[in-house]
């Protein structure tokens, strides 16, 4: 039986608490990204959120030259994406107290090639999914969270987000993470 390729231990800091992990609809890749979630000690510690190209569209606002203008008309608004993506966040945290976020882009993706220039597809690909993965997880980051603990109800921390991307075999490679403390709980301001 083959083994399947991860990133190396100590690559990123792994989440001690509950995961949020976002991704792709794609059927083809559901039982490698659940033996990924598996092997970072994280079985049944995530709420799951899947939409269409995982990143891509929750981030048009900020890079819409990318987008093919005519999926972008009429109809075209993906407001509606980003913001059912981070009520969603908002219920994971307030149920499971999540503190860190997978985005798990993956290649030969559908969205990407229906929702894209020529020009950016031709980049590489890896490259690419970074760039709207990293886009969305600083959007995830840089958001204070106000803590809901008992205890903790004047303090704010932010939210460790960590970037993948699986290929057609399942392997998975690391994109970017961007994180803080473990538990960077502070104390808000004073005023
Ligand atoms: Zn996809």
């Amino acid at each position: 039986m083959s083994t399947f390729e991860y990133p190396e231990v100590g690559t990123y800091k792994l989440p001690k608490k509950n995961v949020l992990v976002i991704s792709c609809i794609d059927l083809r890749l559901t039982d490698n990204l659940l033996n990924f979630l598996h092997f970072d000690n994280l079985t049944n510690r995530y709420d799951h959120f899947a939409l269409a190209g995982t990143s891509l569209c929750t981030t048009i606002e900020t890079n819409r030259k990318h987008f093919i203008p005519k999926m972008l008309s009429d109809n075209g608004n993906f407001e509606h994406w980003r913001k059912t993506l981070f009520d969603h966040l908002e219920l994971a945290r307030t149920l499971h107290d999540i503190r860190d976020v997978y985005i798990v882009e993956h290649a030969d993706c559908g969205a990407y090639k229906a929702f894209l220039t020529e020009k950016k597809l031709k980049e590489d690909e890896k490259k690419c999914h970074k760039e709207f993965a990293v886009s969305l997880a600083k959007e995830i980051h840089e958001k204070e969270y106000t803590a809901f603990k008992e205890g903790e109800e004047d303090a704010y921390y932010n939210i460790n987000v960590h970037c993948f991307f699986i290929d057609l075999r399942g392997n998975v490679s690391y994109l970017e993470s961007l994180h803080k403390a473990d538990r960077p709980i502070k104390k808000k301001e004073i005023s």
